[in-house]
């Protein structure tokens, strides 16, 4: 940010920067491919929602919902709010569509911009964006360790090392609610060695005081009741399911009897992905998600069990970067090109020449860099230079009025003269060497 700039974005939120685009692009297209293998579908919800469905469908005590929403009444009074995550919303659209005439499961993927006002510091934004899938109509254990799967392939083809999988159960309606009254008595009976945010999510929300990172809690948490202990049958089977699929995937995971995640419409499997290094486990997890059998019946009564998770893109993006950084700082700061050929040109008619042969090398799916605007060949070669280009094609008054460009080999300085209609043949060839 410059001293001058009087606008700047709203805290906790960024731009995404011409530079940082591919980046982005990497990542989106890395989980698109990754997810349309496995036959999940595009789909596209808006950023605003009635604010009632995260209020219903996500919990009325939940962080997000209590303390981070962005809501609005809009101009037609009706009470929105700028979506806060995917799920409510894709569940609120398969519902809305009759997806569950479809055959079953019905299995969606999404990406875009989420908004919570939370307190903004390292890997956590007020709009951030995230990849989502969601599987709605399988109730199998499989498919909960299948979109654990999908997730690890994505960071792993985003050549992530060193990921750990954390995955606990929940229970259901069966179970929590017995559990849930074993844990209050227990924090109750210690309330007072609680942090002040513990205190009220005691009456609130007991799990999440499970989650809670405060030093001051660790020591209660250590001795709770562990949720593990207390399932019912079918979600005992459930998760032992779960984790001979994970064993049977040789997918890295480890128990995490903390691992409640925030929302209400849990059920059964939850998880978590972290990178298990000390910067890892300062930015938070990669990724999470579980079962949340009970969303679609709270939103439409109609029992539909599902299974999802998201992957925050701007935590992907921060790792990338740092990784990026180094293999930059490694490489005595030559940035590695994508673009190999800069078309130089000097004079009128040179100028006009180049703009009909960028047309032929874009045709010819060859990228290629100019800078149409400088009349210099010094600074255009320059320029050329700082791309990183392999060749530069220098069009002169000369070769514009003989139909002939310059090759020139930017590392040796060796230049060739060949006809202009050759060129894209010529550097085709050259390029796949
Ligand atoms: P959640 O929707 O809270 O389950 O989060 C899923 C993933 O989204 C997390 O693992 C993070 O990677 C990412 N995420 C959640 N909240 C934020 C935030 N405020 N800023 C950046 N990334 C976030």
């Amino acid at each position: 940010m410059t001293k001058q700039a009087k606008f700047q974005t709203p805290s906790g939120m960024h731009d995404i920067l011409p530079e940082d685009q591919p980046i982005y692009q990497k990542i989106y297209n890395t989980a698109a491919h990754v997810a349309e293998f496995y036959g999940f579908q595009r789909i596209d919800t808006p950023i605003i929602e009635d604010a009632e469905l995260f209020s219903k469908g996500v919990g009325l005590t939940t962080d997000i919902v209590e303390k981070q929403m962005y809501t609005f009444k809009s101009k037609g009074g009706d009470y929105l709010a700028l979506r806060p995550e995917f799920t409510a919303a894709i569940s609120r659209s398969y519902i809305e569509h009759g997806m569950f005439n479809l055959s079953q499961p019905v299995k969606l993927y999404t990406s875009g911009p989420l908004f919570r006002y939370e307190r903004p510091q390292f890997g956590r934004f007020r709009q951030f964006h995230q990849i989502d899938l969601e599987s709605f109509g399988e109730k199998s254990p499989a498919i909960d360790t299948q979109i654990i799967q999908i997730f690890h392939n994505i960071l792993k083809e985003l050549k992530f090392k060193n990921l750990v999988i954390e995955v606990n159960s929940i229970g259901d309606s069966q179970c929590r609610p017995y559990y849930k009254k074993l844990l209050t008595n227990y924090l109750k009976a210690r309330e007072s060695s609680l942090c002040s945010d513990c205190r009220r999510r005691l009456r609130e929300n007991p799990l999440r005081v499970l989650d809670c990172k405060e030093e001051k809690c660790q020591p209660v948490k250590a001795h709770a009741p562990q949720i593990i202990d207390h399932l019912c049958d079918e979600c005992k089977v459930h998760f032992k399911q779960v984790l001979e699929f994970l064993d049977e995937a040789e997918l890295p995971y480890r128990l995490n009897p903390y691992l409640v995640r925030g929302l209400d419409y849990y059920t059964k499997t939850v998880f978590e992905i972290f990178e298990d290094t000390e910067q890892g486990k300062a930015l938070g997890a990669l990724a999470g998600g579980g079962r949340f059998d009970a969303l679609v019946k709270i939103l439409s009564g109609k029992d539909v069990p599902a299974t999802g998770a998201a992957a925050g893109v701007e935590r992907i993006v921060q790792v990338l970067k740092e990784r990026q950084k180094k293999s930059f700082d490694a490489s005595q700061g030559k940035e590695p090109s994508q673009i190999k050929v800069f078309l130089a040109q000097l004079g009128e008619l040179a100028k006009r020449k180049s703009l009909r042969l960028s047309e032929e090398f874009r045709k010819a799916k060859i990228p290629i860099a100019e800078s149409l605007g400088k009349d210099s060949l010094k600074t255009q070669l320059r320029s050329a230079d700082k791309i990183g280009a392999v060749y530069a094609l220098i069009l002169g008054q000369k070769e514009a009025l003989e139909g002939t460009i310059i090759i020139r080999d930017m590392r040796s300085g060796k230049q060739d003269i060949v006809k202009i209609e050759k060129v894209i043949a010529e550097m085709q060839k050259r390029l796949e060497k």
